[in-house]
């Protein structure tokens, strides 16, 4: 999509510290991390959030899926990791393109907003 930051990552216009790469999705290091460890793990097809995630097909679904255990296993968070995706104004969703926020590295607070 034209004028989307996540797009413009993907196709390698706007630089990023990339983790993990297939078919359906891109994961890189957030710019402002929130946590030690902070990955986004985007879709390749843009779709705006998680509500328009039925858009996708069923093997780009469970390839982000994948994606998350893959990647908290390359970045060794064996004492576990949070995934959080926000959806909308009311979430901050800040930029809108489907992504999964995957949080560790800290102990995480019991409260989740
Ligand atoms: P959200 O607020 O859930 O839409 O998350 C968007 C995330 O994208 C935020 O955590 C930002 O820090 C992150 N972000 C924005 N621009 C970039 C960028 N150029 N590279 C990496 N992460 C970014």
């Amino acid at each position: 999509m034209a004028d989307c930051l996540f797009c413009k990552i993907i196709a390698g216009d706007i630089p990023s510290a990339k983790v993990y790469e297939d078919e359906y999705c891109y994961a890189f290091r957030d710019i402002a991390p929130q946590a030690p460890t902070h990955i986004l793990v985007v879709s390749k097809e843009h779709v705006q959030n998680v509500k328009e995630a039925a858009e996708l097909s069923d093997a780009a679904l469970a390839a982000i899926i994948r994606a998350i255990g893959k990647i908290a296993e390359q970045e060794k968070l064996e004492k576990g990791f949070r995934v959080v995706t926000n959806c909308g104004p009311d979430a901050c969703q800040s930029v809108n393109h489907l992504h999964f926020h995957i949080l560790g590295g800290r102990q995480m607070a019991d409260q989740m907003a």
